[in-house]
């Protein structure tokens, strides 16, 4: 593997206040597609990118990319989650986006480099960690719209902060009922670029109306619930744990497939189904629905303590992290940051 250092390292930001994605690290991974085949893997320093104004991602989006953290243990050791799902699911995603595939053997490898390198850059105050950015776009310096030929592999890596910087607040999310982020047959499952642009406006409506994010409801009937913002859903009704099938248009989160195993671990029904926001307004309506949570990298589990649906609003739980949530959060962070047995084998240790 090549290795370019940098020639003079940053000074490191103020790790109690890193906020999300504004720090990055010294080095990034890349790894260039030519002529039908990947190249070798280099680490370089973190620098701009030089590029056409034609290529081809800035004009049509075919760009993917996923996201995953490293911690230091108390120990000096640096460990990751579950990385082997990420990158399987990022060639899902380029199989659908009409990119190459990539062998994950060898990117592993560069990343666990990658980070060997960086390992100073990851925080060990409570709840931070190193994200972790694996990107791939299409750099043909072309107009036509077709697959490109050639493409960029990279990943970066930036210290953020504990998400819950003040405790875990429960979020107002707001049910979107003109706009939607993906229909089956669409991009929904992918993590690819367009996804995240398309769902700016409605999520900047919900904000301007004081909630935090928009739960989004399928394309076809706006009846369904689906997700938020990059997290998976949860409802708590009477004692089963309910989270929206994939159906097509929902991104598979890492996350929520690990809440469901943790929690069915635990002894709690969990159900993979379709579940409708009238479903759900009913059961809140009949005092049984019990706690609502979102799941994702970058919050891990974020409680839902209002659901805004036709005006009105849902108060779940008084506003308050329900008992459900608050186990699977501990559990999940516990496990995570090696405070817990890692009886499922997420754990990856780097060195
Ligand atoms: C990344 C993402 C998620 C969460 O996936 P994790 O693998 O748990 O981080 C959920 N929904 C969307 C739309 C996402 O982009």
């Amino acid at each position: 593997m090549k290795i370019t250092m940098a020639s003079n390292k940053k000074p490191k930001p103020d790790f109690s206040k890193l906020g999300f994605g504004k720090y990055f690290t010294d080095h990034m991974m890349v790894m260039d597609y030519n002529d039908g085949e990947w190249g070798n893997i280099e680490i370089v320093p973190f620098d701009c990118m030089q590029m056409s104004p034609a290529t081809n991602c800035l004009h049509y989006a075919q760009g993917i990319f996923e996201g995953a953290k490293a911690y230091k243990t108390p120990e000096g050791e640096i460990t990751s989650f579950r990385l082997d799902e990420n990158f399987a699911r990022m060639n899902r995603s380029a199989s659908r986006m009409c990119m190459p595939n990539f062998d994950v053997d060898k990117v592993m490898n560069g990343l666990v480099e990658l980070l060997k390198f960086e390992k100073d850059w990851i925080p060990t105050n409570e709840g931070t960690s190193l994200y972790i950015r694996p990107t791939m776009i299409a750099t043909d310096p072309m107009l036509g719209v077709h697959a490109s030929h050639t493409y960029k592999f990279f990943i970066i890596l930036s210290p953020v902060g504990a998400y819950y910087a003040n405790g875990l607040k429960p979020t107002k999310i707001l049910v979107e009922e003109k706009y939607v982020r993906a229909s089956i047959g669409g991009t929904g499952e992918a993590k690819c670029m367009g996804n995240y642009a398309a769902s700016l406006l409605a999520s900047e409506i919900a904000i301007s109306k004081g909630y935090d994010q928009v739960l989004w409801l399928d394309a076809a009937e706006r009846k369904y619930a689906e997700e938020v913002g990059a997290m998976n859903m949860f409802f708590v009704i009477d004692d089963e744990v309910i989270t929206p099938e994939l159906v097509g248009s929902i991104l598979p989160g890492i996350t929520r497939k690990s809440a469901i195993e943790l929690l069915r671990s635990e002894g709690y029904k969990v159900v993979e189904r379709r579940i409708s926001i009238d479903e759900i307004a009913k059961a809140y309506d009949e005092g049984r629905l019990k706690e609502s949570f979102g799941t994702g990298t970058a919050a891990v589990v974020s409680p839902v303590g209002v659901i805004g649906y036709k005006g009105r609003d849902m108060i779940i739980n008084n506003n308050e992290m329900g008992t459900i949530t608050n186990e699977l959060y501990t559990k999940l962070t516990d496990i995570q940051y090696g405070r817990r047995d890692d009886k499922f084998d997420w754990v990856i240790k780097i060195n």
